[in-house]
């Protein structure tokens, strides 16, 4: 063995066979060491390709080439109360964005039809809140068994904090999946947030979880976290049970109070998806928001590492044309999989 395998942490670069000993390891059932995905995230950028050669054989193995692709619908956009630091619908945000209260039954239903027509295979109930209130909890109730009988669509409900009660009202509705993001790692949460704490977000997972629906739910890079903060955070989605971890990277927007990160490059971009793959290797790991600004020209590679994506708009900033991101998916010779065929984690 060289000594490089021998030891991980030594002054040498790591080398090719050190990134696929990482995937044997993980593919063999066992687990990532934070001690090693920090490494991944401090992988050199000369050996990035054989990084994501590694993450994509763990890519491979449990996804194949499918590419799963989600479409967001913003069902109420900001008067928020809480204070999330990088929200631009946060009670403390200037940014300039739509507000308005839930969304009508007929908009709802418009959005599940574009999600459709795209081959999205879930559609995302987005609401700004702390958490649901009743008016938001009915609308849902109705719209849910609608679209799902219409369209055939997987739901992901995103409401804020949930109890255990309203959990299990959205299960009984039909949601299949629940998106809370934990955001950041559990060190670093409060100072992006004072509203609510880490646990709460846990909290709410584990009614999430306890009521029978997947849960969802990753976080955001460049929001000043150390690579520690991250690498904590892809552990406990890991313990959790996560299905799927969107990775978002962090849009700077005017009025919001988050600086850009200069360290934000494409390549840690890369790197922060390769070790998302492999301390969560047969999870769903999504390019979230912030795809198009960051990766820039590499965003084809990073579904070498990742195999879902968002199509169109995010909450309340712009995605590419949806062309563009079917061009990418046929270019790289993947396949884009619809709710029947996907094979979910
Ligand atoms: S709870 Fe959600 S919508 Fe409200 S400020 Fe935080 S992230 Fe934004």
């Amino acid at each position: 063995m060289s000594e490089t395998l021998d030891c991980p942490t030594a002054n040498a670069a790591p080398t090719a066979s050190r990134w696929q000993a990482l995937a044997d390891q993980v593919l063999a059932g066992e687990p990532l060491t934070a001690e090693q995905a920090g490494e991944v995230l401090a992988c050199p950028d000369s050996e990035l390709l054989n990084l994501l050669d590694a993450a994509y054989r763990v890519r491979r193995h449990y996804f194949a080439n499918q590419v799963q692709l989600y479409l967001l619908m913003n069902a109420k956009s900001g008067l928020c109360p809480e204070d999330c630091g990088y929200c631009s619908q946060s009670k403390d945000s200037q940014a300039e964005i739509p507000k308005y209260n839930i969304l009508s039954r007929d908009k709802l239903m418009d959005g599940a039809r574009v999600a459709k027509e795209r081959d999205a295979r879930t559609y995302c109930i987005v609401i700004s809140a702390r958490g649901p209130n009743e008016r938001e909890m009915k609308a849902v109730e109705t719209i849910v068994p609608e679209i799902k009988e219409k369209y055939g669509l997987h739901i992901c409900a995103c409401l804020g904090l949930l109890t255990d009660d309203q959990a299990q009202r959205l299960k009984a509705c039909g949601v299949d999946r629940v998106n809370h993001n934990l955001n950041t790692g559990q060190g670093h949460y409060e100072k992006i947030c004072t509203t609510h704490t880490f646990a709460d977000r846990v909290d709410t997972l584990k009614a999430v979880r306890s009521a029978g629906m997947e849960m969802c739910s990753g976080g955001i890079v460049g929001m000043g976290e150390s690579n520690e903060d991250l690498v904590s955070m892809a552990i406990e989605l890991r313990e959790l049970g996560v299905h799927s971890i969107p990775v978002n990277f962090l849009i700077p927007i005017e009025g919001v109070d988050m600086p850009h990160q200069e360290h934000v490059t494409p390549q840690y971009c890369l790197k922060t998806l390769a070790m998302f793959r492999l301390v969560c290797p047969d999870r769903e790991i999504r390019i979230a928001g912030g795809r198009e600004m960051h990766l820039r020209s590499l965003q084809p590679l990073g579904l070498y590492a990742a195999n879902s994506m968002f199509v169109g708009d995010y909450l309340t900033t712009m995605g590419q044309p949806p062309e563009e991101d079917y061009q990418m998916i046929r270019d790289l010779g993947f396949e884009i999989v619809s709710e029947s065929e996907a094979s979910v984690c």
